[in-house]
């Protein structure tokens, strides 16, 4: 096995992560051990965690995972992850809530199914708990002793939190015009919390250079170094949402993109389930939305391109705003292998979807929640999405931290003076 050795890494001699075998390049399958490594040696291609998966009936397998913790520990045979992950001081996100939206289907015209996957009930409002909490037990068992990351908002509220619950340091890096919601979700677990005037590739950029410098030493960047096991936590958004619909996988998974690690993942957590035997193999649709303002994917996928052009992000919807997302190849294979679509939506639309949710299901989604769900009413109205079968849209984040781009338009119906006849005089109370 070839190891490539990171400048500022500190592993330890065996690390404890479970079932994760070894890394393993996704471009030409090369193997190294697994290490703080995220880029193939030999054609620079990315690393992902290869597993010794379960090999007993899929009853038994079901009966243990049913049995364990209602959170992400509970797939803990799938993750690279210690056995007793569930002792460890972590935040333990997860098993949110996967809700029936019987008034939006109504609304959209869905007959087959639809379901909202609330991941907003995660600890910091956010699907980026799932990916931070692997994260963190890799950070542990290579002896990293500051957790760090670049960030469009939510993952650095996500690993300041961590890292305060871990005992560990942190220090995050984010675009300099952030939300406000995101900027103190970010700073109020007393971490280190950088401004970068830059938009997020900027940041992504210095990062990069942070790595490699001995400034960098003894860090674990949660979405660079140790970037293989972060990305697995996303594949418990698919084991919950196929648990949840009675171990069962759902027919189309409307998913939003940043760098598109989320969805590429949660492909993989759907096929590892149909190889393990968990559910039952049969063909499912993976749908990827983007806001106009940032939509290099969708464009890519719209020209018939393989490549992805990056571009210069302008939208509301600030989580999503990656202009040169790392895994956006693989999402439009994933879009075009599984017959699914990339779309994208105008911030107006973003916004009339965030009220639409709030106003169906009382659920009150951020930016990325709105792009997720103008794209599947979208490719709805225009005959993509099939109204007929079981669809999962998955809203990732919280309303509460990104309330400017719905506070023009939610104000107090009226103000008026404590009494009944200023109400009556009003007109209101008829609503
Ligand atoms: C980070 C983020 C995403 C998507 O992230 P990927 O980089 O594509 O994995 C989606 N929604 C929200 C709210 C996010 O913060």
């Amino acid at each position: 096995m070839a190891v490539q050795t990171v400048a500022g890494n500190a592993t330890t001699a065996s690390p404890d992560l479970g079932p994760a075998a070894a890394l393993s390049c996704r471009e030409c399958g090369e193997r190294f051990e697994l290490g703080p490594l995220f880029a193939c040696a030999s054609c620079f291609g990315p690393l992902e965690v290869a597993y010794d998966l379960p090999t007993g009936s899929p009853e038994e397998l079901r009966k243990r995972i049913e049995a364990g913790p209602d959170n992400i520990w509970r797939y803990a045979p799938l993750l690279p992850v210690p056995a007793d992950v569930a002792d460890k001081p972590n935040l333990n996100p997860g098993f949110t809530k996967l809700v029936k939206a019987y008034n939006l289907a109504r609304e959209l015209g869905v007959t087959g199914g639809l379901y909202v996957k609330d991941d907003s009930g995660n600890p910091t409002h956010s699907f980026k708990d799932r990916v931070v909490a692997i994260a963190v037990e890799a950070a542990r068992a290579f002896g990293f002793t500051t957790l760090s990351c670049s960030s469009t908002g939510n993952l650095a509220g996500a690993v300041g939190a961590a890292a305060a619950r871990a005992g560990l340091r942190s220090c995050v890096f984010i675009p300099h015009d952030l939300e406000q919601g995101k900027v103190v979700m970010a700073a109020v677990y007393g971490g280190e919390l950088v401004g970068i005037e830059g938009n997020y590739d900027d940041v992504n950029r210095f990062c990069s250079e942070l790595i490699g410098d001995p400034l960098g030493e003894g860090w674990g960047f949660v979405n660079v170094n140790l970037r293989p096991y972060y990305g697995e936590g996303s594949k418990t958004l698919a084991y919950e949402i196929c648990e949840q619909l009675g171990w069962r996988l759902p027919d189309q998974i409307v998913i939003p993109i940043a760098s598109g690690s989320q969805l590429t993942k949660i492909d993989k957590g759907l096929q590892e389930l149909i190889k393990l035997g968990l559910v039952e193999d049969r063909p499912y649709k993976i749908f990827g939305a983007q806001a106009e303002g940032c939509s290099p994917v969708s464009a890519a996928f719209k020209a018939g391109h393989d490549v992805v052009r990056p571009q210069k992000p302008n939208t509301i919807a600030k989580s999503l705003a990656i202009g040169n997302p790392a895994d956006g190849p693989y999402v439009l294979d994933i879009a075009r292998r599984t017959g699914g679509a990339v779309e994208d939506v105008t911030d107006e639309q973003v916004v009339d979807a965030i009220k639409l949710l709030a106003r169906t299901e009382g659920i009150f989604g951020e930016t990325a929640g709105g792009v997720t769900l103008g794209v599947t009413k979208k490719l709805i109205e225009a005959g993509v999405i099939d109204p007929t079968l079981t669809t999962v849209v998955v809203n990732t984040g919280d309303g509460l931290k990104t309330l400017d781009a719905v506070s023009a338009t939610s104000q107090a119906t009226a103000t008026i003076k404590p009494s009944l006849d200023a109400f009556r005089a009003a007109g209101l109370g008829t609503a």
